[in-house]
């Protein structure tokens, strides 16, 4: 399959293309050309599935015609060595728990694919480097440098925001060491964002290393998120509650919701989206006025999804050809400060006996709002509420139980590389490794 730029002025790119390089030459996003509808059949029997071979079933619809079968079906079976459950919270509203994994968030899904597809490309480009840039205001750190630990042939350098990430999210990129180089960015999380896409657009850089993104940008790193939405289908089918099944994502760069949303291009039967934002609410605010406003990121309690320019808004524009009302017609919006944040992970904690983390709280109150006579809903529980653990602990005035998983990471030395926000100084950094 070839993958065209969302800017149209790029040339197509194949699959080991656009997944090396992340970005279009012409700085637009990598879209499939092809979104396969799968077997009514597939849908049928989708309940009784596991999650390994609905994950299978859908990543064969992207990447079947350009990775041989045995090796796709490692790459996803190896990628979901957890469970991703729907659990109850409410009569009406499921949770879908997306922090099973590694690093307890849902980006270790996307991760752990695509440093599985990048490794399998790399083996076939004799004696090459590559370097993953990542930016992360968070929960994609971690999820990325974890996901990559130990890869032959690729280099991760993750930034992130100075003082503006928790003490766990930290621990889990800035002490691993081995393939995995932390750069502390004197700046906020957009700053560090544009330093990786300036990286990028450089040629002289460009020409010193091989450069590639980790971000949602990434193709090989987007589409797999699919998986979990046809999973989560599933189980709500099991349940017989998934007629009328609204999906609700907590987002910040939009490319898990948009993930969502290419799974219903295939067929899956979900009746609308809502994107839940924090005060970051540029989607929100398109969806109401059709203009698209980037503006400066604010910091929020709900901080991976701080984010004031989402790049996956390409996308979204490209699938739904620019047409607002398109778009309005399959996505519903919603905004939250952090003062409703609180009040909701309290609210559901006291009433449900269900602890929120503040990302998901937002997809919650998005549904206990907006929901409709006879639908059932289910939120994208994007991380644990352990890796939030103060904010947490401060809402609910009880102490939070830490997964052992996530204390490991406690344990080691944090070991970062300050760097200012000026690409100047990134650059030459860059240009003497
Ligand atoms: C990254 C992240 C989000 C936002 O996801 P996008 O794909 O960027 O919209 C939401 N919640 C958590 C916990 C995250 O880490």
């Amino acid at each position: 399959m070839k993958y065209y730029s969302t800017n149209g002025r790029a040339d197509r790119a194949t699959l080991h293309e656009a997944v090396v390089k992340g970005l279009a030459g012409d700085k637009g996003l990598f879209m499939p050309e092809v979104i396969h509808h799968l077997p009514a059949g597939f849908f049928d029997e989708i309940q009784d599935l596991s999650f390994q071979e609905v994950a299978y079933r859908v990543a064969d619809a992207f990447f079947g015609e350009d990775v041989p079968a045995e090796t796709l079906k490692q790459i996803v079976y190896d990628t979901l060595s957890f469970d991703c459950p729907v659990v109850k919270v409410t009569e009406s509203i499921y949770s879908l728990e997306l922090f099973h994994g590694p690093t307890l968030a849902f980006k270790d899904v996307g991760a752990r694919f695509m440093a599985r597809l990048l490794g399998y490309f790399i083996k076939q480009e004799e004696g090459n480097r590559v370097n993953v840039l990542v930016a992360t205001s968070g929960d994609t750190g971690s999820a990325v440098a974890n996901g990559f630990l130990g890869v032959e042939g690729i280099h991760v350098y993750v930034l992130y925001p100075k003082g503006k990430v928790s003490a766990i999210q930290e621990c889990q990129f800035t002490t691993l060491g081995k393939n995995i180089t932390a750069l502390e960015v004197d700046g906020v999380f957009d700053d560090c964002q544009a330093l990786v896409k300036n990286a990028f657009m450089d040629a002289e850089l460009n020409r010193h290393m091989k450069l590639t993104s980790a971000n949602s940008i990434n193709v090989a790193r987007f589409l797999p998120q699919a998986f979990y939405y046809f999973y989560a289908y599933a189980q709500m089918k099991k349940m017989g509650k998934a007629d009328q099944l609204v999906v609700c994502v907590p987002s910040g760069n939009f490319g898990n919701i948009t993930a969502g949303l290419f799974g219903k291009v295939m067929g899956l039967p979900v009746k609308r989206f809502i994107a839940a934002n924090n005060a970051n609410d540029i989607f929100y605010n398109y969806l109401r006025t059709g203009e698209y406003n980037p503006r400066a990121s604010v910091q929020t309690i709900a901080n991976a999804m701080d984010v004031g320019d989402p790049s996956n808004f390409a996308r979204i524009y490209d699938l739904y050809k620019g047409d607002h009302a398109a778009v309005s017609a399959e996505i519903s919006g919603a905004a939250y400060t952090d003062e409703q944040i609180v009040e909701t992970v309290k609210d559901c904690y006291e009433k449900n006996g269900y602890l929120l983390d503040p990302h998901g709280a937002c997809g919650y109150r998005a549904l206990c709002e907006g929901l409709h006579e006879g639908e059932c809903g289910v939120f994208l529980e994007t991380a644990h509420p352990a890796k939030f653990q103060s904010t947490v602990e401060d809402i609910i005035q009880r102490p939070v139980e830490i997964p052992a998983k996530l204390s490991a990471f406690m344990q080691g030395e944090k070991k970062s590389i300050p760097m200012s926000k000026d690409f100047v100084d990134f650059k030459a950094y860059l240009m003497k490794e």
